[in-house]
């Protein structure tokens, strides 16, 4: 259900484009099952073979990361690392080592509300059957958060988590981190521009065979009925962007709503947003960001992206939007106001 979701939101984001011809090139996409979730890839090619094979071979890179670094697989690199938590470094690979280093990036930069470290507690919240753990639960695992007690050796490539028991996932990144790396496999066979898009985690680079900038949708976060409405459209060239919404897994209870953007500080979910729209050069960024600014809440995350120069749109708790100077000239909005509900 959430792959079909996932698919009609990036149709509706106009990211399917019709395959019109200029200079011989045309626009190929393909939509295939990786990283759990509908990973959609357009490429603009003057040949089809060549668009083909390098579409697949993005896909294969996808679906090798995602097992690389799949946190709820026994034969991960993810998973060997937390199984020696407290015990010993692992000698990781080279992709399983800069996703961890740009994951400490964004905690360092989000006062640690971005924090690989909440494995355990997110082990404790099962959306599908609805069930919130009882807080004495998650205040015994919450002990073990903390990103300053991940050890890296750039050196020797290790990875050790300090403390018994810590267990890293890499949710909130991995499809980012993916969608850049896919890109670098469709240029380094030839492809000059093109889309990909893993579900609301999106890396654009080139330039249309239009000239046109590639445009993508921001969801209301409290639509009500199941078509997907757009409150803003992002014009991109070669940047990412990332949303991070309270909508996407979620159950409520007594009016009210659990998700799946937790604050590490607590263990439960973050309440000051609805949903956050990142925009920067890289996918691994506008993922890691997206999340932690989500935790942080509207005030202090406006802040952290001023000071970083980073873009982005937040929609708060109480619908009220946030847009970064930078992104103004490249977004346009389709509600009246500032907010909405
Ligand atoms: P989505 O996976 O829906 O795109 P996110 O990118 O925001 O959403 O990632 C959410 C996932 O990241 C959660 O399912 C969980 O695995 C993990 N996660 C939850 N809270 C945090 C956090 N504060 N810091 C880092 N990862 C988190
Ligand atoms: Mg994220």
């Amino acid at each position: 259900m959430k792959i079909l979701k996932d698919l009609l939101f990036l149709l509706l984001c106009g990211m399917f484009l019709c395959a019109c011809t200029k200079n011989h090139e045309k626009t190929y996409k393909e939509s295939r099952e990786s990283l759990h979730t509908v990973v959609a890839i357009t490429v603009v090619s003057d040949s089809s073979d060549k668009a083909k094979s390098a579409i697949d071979k993005a896909y294969h890179e996808l679906d090798r990361l995602a097992k690389l670094l799949n946190f709820y697989s026994e034969h991960s690199e993810v998973s060997e690392i937390n199984k020696n938590a407290g015990n010993k470094p692992v000698k990781v690979s080279v992709e399983t080592f800069e996703i961890i280093e740009k994951a400490l990036y964004a905690s360092e930069n989000t006062e640690g509300a971005f924090d690989i470290t909440v494995g355990p507690v997110v082990k404790l919240w099962d959306f599908k059957n609805k069930v919130a753990p009882d807080a004495d639960q998650i205040k015994e695992k919450s002990k073990i958060i903390g990103y300053k007690n991940i050890l890296i050796d750039k050196k020797d490539s290790t990875v050790f988590l300090e403390k018994k028991g810590m267990q890293i996932d890499l949710g909130g990144i991995i499809k980012g981190y993916a969608a850049d790396k896919a890109v670098e496999v469709l240029k380094s066979n030839g492809i000059k521009a093109g889309i990909v898009a893993a579900a609301g985690d999106i890396r654009t680079f080139g330039k249309r065979h239009d000239e046109g900038s590639w445009n993508v949708g921001i969801k209301n976060p409290r639509q009500k009925g199941s078509v997907d409405e757009i409150v803003a459209v992002v014009k991109l060239s070669g940047q990412a962007i990332s949303t991070s919404g309270d909508y996407e897994r979620f159950f409520e209870k007594n009016g009210i709503r659990y998700h799946h953007i937790l604050d590490p500080k607590t263990g439960n979910p973050a309440y000051g947003c609805q949903s956050v729209t990142i925009v920067a050069k890289e996918a691994a960024i506008t993922d890691a960001f997206a999340t932690g600014i989500f935790v942080l809440g509207p005030k202090k995350g406006m802040g952290v992206l001023n000071k970083l120069g980073i873009d982005g749109i937040i929609i708060d708790k109480e619908g009220k939007v946030y847009i970064t100077d930078g992104l103004k000239g490249s977004i346009e909005l389709m509600i009246k106001d500032s907010t909405f509900a």
